[in-house]
């Protein structure tokens, strides 16, 4: 029994001191990638893959704002169309990964700075279901979410993340889920198809942003106002841009950093993502 318990002793300390799950930046763009096979929706496929298989996912995403932080802690989460104008099939998905209200509980214990409720009512919103359905397409892996408290400035959001840190090490992958730069009054319709064209103010704040990220300048990011007009045409409101500063806010020192789906869409509109670790 001695070595039994030892060994179950060895083997749940593996799990802890594991490796790094990484973290990612996805910018969802139109809920149309969740039922399209494009070049974004083929890389989500392409990297679960390639990162570990994970415990569970939770979402940061851009559609969940509420008074207060909450995290989604039902058995089976609903699949929440959250979205109007778009083709029935679209409203047809339901993606029916479970939920893991054990999960919801401990994560929920892991947050000294708040108090985070334990949410029965919302489940998966596009931000989530459109990307990890094309991940996880079997749905056998627990999705939760967590909202972000529209209350708070962005300083506080970064600051939170960092209190999720050891989910990370429990193979948890973590997901902020929006766009850095997110014009929707602007998009231009009529060139949707073109991926190259995009507007000299978002061109240039999609490379600060990449510049900034990798060089790990995070409080200038945290700080966006103050990098200038570009800045304020590619963040009207703040709600797609929060879920960046979660996932940066769990960048370890020794992470790599890598974009993918590095395009604009209708010009004002970046798909721009990010891998952490
Ligand atoms: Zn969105």
């Amino acid at each position: 029994m001695t070595s039994l318990s030892a060994f179950s002793k060895f083997t749940s300390t593996l799990q802890e001191d594991g490796a790094l799950m990484p973290v990612l930046f996805i910018g969802h763009g139109t809920p149309m990638n969740g039922i399209e096979d494009n070049e974004f929706s083929q890389k989500w496929k392409s990297l679960a893959k390639e990162i570990p298989t994970p415990k569970a996912v939770l979402v940061v995403s851009a559609h969940w704002l509420s008074k207060g932080t909450r995290i989604t802690a039902m058995d089976f989460p609903k699949t929440i169309h959250d979205f109007g104008g778009f083709p029935q099939e679209l409203f047809d998905v339901q993606y029916k990964a479970p939920g893991d209200p054990a999960l919801a509980k401990e994560t929920a214990s892991l947050f000294t700075s708040t108090d985070v409720e334990l949410d029965h009512d919302w489940g998966l919103d596009h931000g989530a279901w459109t990307v990890v359905r094309h991940m996880y397409p079997e749905a056998s892996i627990p999705v939760l979410q967590l909202s972000i408290d529209y209350t708070k400035g962005p300083q506080y959001h970064y600051d939170l993340a960092k209190e999720l840190t050891q989910l990370r090490r429990k193979g948890v992958l973590i997901m902020g889920s929006g766009n850095m730069v997110h014009n929707l009054r602007m998009v231009a319709w009529d060139r949707l198809d073109d991926k190259e064209y995009g507007y000299d103010w978002a061109i240039q704040m999609n490379d600060t942003f990449k510049d900034l990220i990798s060089k790990g300048h995070h409080d200038k990011l945290i700080h966006y106002e103050k990098l200038g007009k570009e800045a304020l045409l590619s963040i009207p409101t703040p709600e797609h841009y929060w879920p960046l500063l979660y996932t940066l806010g769990l960048k370890g020192n020794q992470d790599d950093v890598s974009f993918f789906n590095d395009k604009i869409v209708g010009g004002s509109l970046t798909m721009t993502s990010v891998k952490i670790g």
